[in-house]
Order: C-alpha cells, then structure tokens, then sequence
C-alpha cells in the first residue's frame, strides 16, 4: 500500500519537530517545512530516508505559492497537511508598530489560507485527507501583548471549523490542537523567568511536552480519529477547561 504523505510546517525544532518523528514513526512520509538551510538539513537527519525538507518562509507569500505547487506537482497529493509554524512578536497594542501586526497575520494566519488553496483540491479527488492545525490557548483566553498573536490564533479557530463544514463530505476532516504552555525555544524564557506564577494556573502542575501535543495530532492524522472535524482539542494541563471549544 502506498505510503500516506503528510507536510508539516515548520518542522525544525520544538512541538514540529515532535510531530515530524511522530507521523514518521507511524509510517508517514513526511515533508517538514523551515526557513534556513541549518533547518532542513536538521530536518532531512531526522528523517532519514523517511521523508524530506523544503525551504520556506511565509513572509514571502509568491515564493510560498510557487513551492507548495511543485510539492504537489512532484508528489500529486497530501494527505495529511499539520499548520504548525508559527511565531511571536509581543508588544502592547497602543505602541505596535504595522509590521509586528502584519508579521505575524502573515507568518500564522494567512499562510494557511494559500497552502490550504493549493493542497485541497487532489484531497477532494482522493476522498481523503487531514487538516491539523496548531493553534494556542490565548486564542481563547488572550494576553496582554498579544493582541496580534491572540488574533491570528483565533483566526485559524474560524477558518479551520468554517473549512471543516465546507469539505467535511469529502472525506477531509479539520481540527485544531490548542496547547497551553509547552517547553519549547518559544517560550522558554518567559517559562524560567515566571516559572512559580505560570505553574500555580496549571492544575497538572507542570508544563506541557511538544510529545503532549505531537501525541493528539498523531491521533487526528490517523483512521481513528475519522469522525472528529471542526473540532478544537486543547492540550494545557487543565489550566483552560471550557464547554463550548
Ligand atoms: P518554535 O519557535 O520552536 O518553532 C516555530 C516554528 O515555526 C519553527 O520550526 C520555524 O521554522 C517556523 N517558522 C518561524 N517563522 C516562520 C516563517 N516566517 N515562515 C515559515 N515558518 C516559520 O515554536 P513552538 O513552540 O514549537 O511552536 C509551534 C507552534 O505551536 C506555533 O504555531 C505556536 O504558536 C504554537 N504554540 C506553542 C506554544 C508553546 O507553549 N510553545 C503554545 C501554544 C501554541
């Protein structure tokens, strides 16, 4: 049986990385997405013969167009698209210079309206795909600084469940995995610098693993999971526990 295919954004490091050796572990073909060479060469290592890197930055959105269409071009479909890059640019509204905003509207929110133009056409005619995407707590709860961050998350909140009911007859499930606070290079100062305050709102008391996050996406990218669309699943230690997600 042919190999399912699956690309992951930004692959190099943190809960990508994780998600990467977890589809691949599975027997998933993976291509993983950085924006440096030091990425995809770390990405390839990982991988082995088991899948493979491309190089791509959002900020550039021509650029963007023209890699995921020869993607498809060379491996026909994907079967499994996981929108996991993403980035932070903090600062109070009041002083947020345009480019933080659009910085990061461009990087975690409107990238995944091009790539998912793109790839969405041959899951259609194969009856057949998963779409995860990596939100974040503060999509739901917000933070001060973070009003661009907060906007593009809860933006891939609407665009995923609105996606979900326009191809759910298609055999193409969409779900978010919403994480709380995981150890990664994204947060890892804030994490040592307010440790105690950080950890007394999580009623798990610890912080969370990309495997935590990596471990649900694995599901959602499987058979099992074939039932479940529009949803959201939060992964943050009980520290944001809400009825309607
Ligand atoms: P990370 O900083 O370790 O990784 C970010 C990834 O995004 C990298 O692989 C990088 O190559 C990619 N990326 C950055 N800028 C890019 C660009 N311009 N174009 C394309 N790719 C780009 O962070 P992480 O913690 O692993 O975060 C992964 C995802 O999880 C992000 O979407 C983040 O918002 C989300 N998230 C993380 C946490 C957390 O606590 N770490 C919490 C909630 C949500």
């Amino acid at each position: 049986m042919k190999k399912k295919i699956a690309l992951v954004t930004g692959a190099n490091k943190g809960i990508g990385k994780k998600i990467s050796i977890e589809l691949m572990n599975s027997g998933i073909y993976v291509i993983g997405t950085a924006t440096t060479e030091v990425g995809i060469n770390n990405i390839k290592k990982k991988l082995k013969n088991q899948g493979t890197s491309i190089l791509i930055n959002f900020i550039d959105i021509s650029i963007t167009k023209k890699t995921i269409k020869k993607l498809i071009n060379k491996y026909k479909t994907i079967d499994i698209f996981v929108h996991n890059a993403g980035i932070i640019n903090d600062n109070l509204l009041i002083t947020m210079p345009d480019i933080k905003w659009n910085h990061v509207i461009d990087v975690n929110l409107s990238s995944i309206f091009y790539i998912t133009k793109i790839i969405i056409p041959a899951m259609i005619k194969q009856k057949y795909g998963r779409i995860i995407v990596i939100s974040s707590i503060i999509s739901c709860i917000g933070q001060k600084g973070q009003t661009n961050y907060a906007a593009s998350k809860s933006g891939l909140i609407g665009f995923s469940k609105s996606l979900a009911l326009e191809v759910a007859s298609r055999g193409i499930t969409v779900n978010l995995v919403s994480p709380g606070y995981i150890l990664t290079d994204m947060t890892r100062k804030i994490l040592s610098s307010k440790k105690k305050e950080i950890l007394n709102k999580i009623p798990m008391e610890r912080f969370g693993t990309p495997q935590d996050v990596a471990n649900v996406v694995s599901f959602l990218s499987s058979k099992q999971s074939s039932y479940i669309t529009g949803q959201n699943i939060h992964v943050n230690g009980g520290m944001y526990v809400d009825l309607a997600t």
